[in-house]
């Protein structure tokens, strides 16, 4: 039986309790005050509906309060159908293929695939590059850049310099990847990211590039590989890693992204990181990933504004 034939993927009554289990483990939470205590089910007047029973609060409110969810106009079920498929998807699913699927316009599926990335976008701030347990002591992570796309309205000949400019750092032994969108790779702009993002007892591995040896020679060690050497690996020392990382991203941006604007291209990286770092080869699979994709729904409302244009 496929995954996708589960009640809450179909019926609404259903959405609103698979989403109440998974964001309410405890029972219902006022979002307006943060009650946890008594609260009126409503649930016969409108679906998930909920009163808070705190005196200074009284205020109604559904499990979709506060959520990037919250002010979509698409049934509950199909925004989990499209979680899931986001989720499922090695190489993501384009707002056209959720527009056809679900049978929703194709600006609704736009708006909510974006929605969902947004839930995606982990925000961790923990540096990258320690070892669990072992406090002190660093581990491996590689770093490198790449270029997307170009931006929009800039003609083919001047596109090299207009490229989009993605720094991303992959800590080997966690398995995680963390990618950033930046304005030029200069040492200067690269330099204070990799500082905030990778502990000092790490060791960087990056290709030869100059871009490198300031920042890694702050690291309890730098090792390079010669790349215009042909120099690719040298015993442990590669950043083969991060770069097969690039590799599925560009072939997803490629077939699926055919346009997208600087803007957005944050949220597209959030979505990759998102799926490599929920990946089935450290235990996570489609269904559990998809949960917790919807755990990352709170706190993180994305409207029409914060969206802005469509690209
Ligand atoms: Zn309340």
């Amino acid at each position: 039986m496929s995954v996708l034939s589960k009640p809450y993927f179909h019926c609404e009554e259903a959405a609103f309790a698979h989403l109440e289990t998974a964001l309410w483990p405890q029972g219902p939470v006022c979002p307006h005050c943060g009650s946890m205590g008594k609260h009126y089910d409503l649930r016969k007047t409108r679906l998930g509906l909920r009163k808070c029973a705190e005196k200074a609060c009284r205020k109604q409110f559904t499990v979709k309060v506060g959520t990037v969810f919250e002010s979509a106009h698409i049934p509950l079920s199909k925004m989990l159908q499209a979680t899931y498929l986001m989720c499922a998807s090695k190489k993501s699913i384009s707002s056209h293929q959720i527009h056809r699927l679900l049978g929703i316009t194709y600006k609704s599926a736009w708006f909510l695939t974006h929605r969902i990335r947004e839930a995606m976008r982990d925000g961790s701030l923990a540096p990258m590059g320690g070892i669990d347990g072992m406090p002190g002591a660093g581990g491996i992570v590689e770093a490198d850049e790449t270029f997307i796309g170009r931006e929009p309205g800039v003609p083919k000949a001047r596109a090299y310099h207009h490229k989009m400019k993605v720094l991303s750092l992959l800590d080997r032994d966690a398995g995680k990847v963390r990618s950033v969108v930046v304005d030029d790779i200069k040492p200067e702009t690269l330099r204070p990211i990799i500082e905030a993002n990778i502990l000092k007892e790490a060791s960087l591995f990056t290709d030869e590039s100059s871009i490198y040896t300031k920042v890694g020679a702050t690291f309890a060690d730098h090792q390079m590989t010669t790349h215009s050497a042909k120099e690719y690996v040298r015993g442990i020392v590669h950043t083969s890693t991060v770069e097969g990382y690039f590799s599925v991203f560009k072939r997803g941006m490629k077939g699926v992204y055919q346009h997208c604007g600087k803007q957005h291209l944050h949220r597209y990286l959030a979505e990759f990181d998102f799926r490599y770092n929920n990946r089935v080869k450290l235990g996570c699979g489609d269904v559990e990933r998809t949960e917790r994709a919807l755990g990352g729904i709170v706190g993180k409302r994305l409207t029409y504004r914060s969206v802005g244009d469509r690209a």
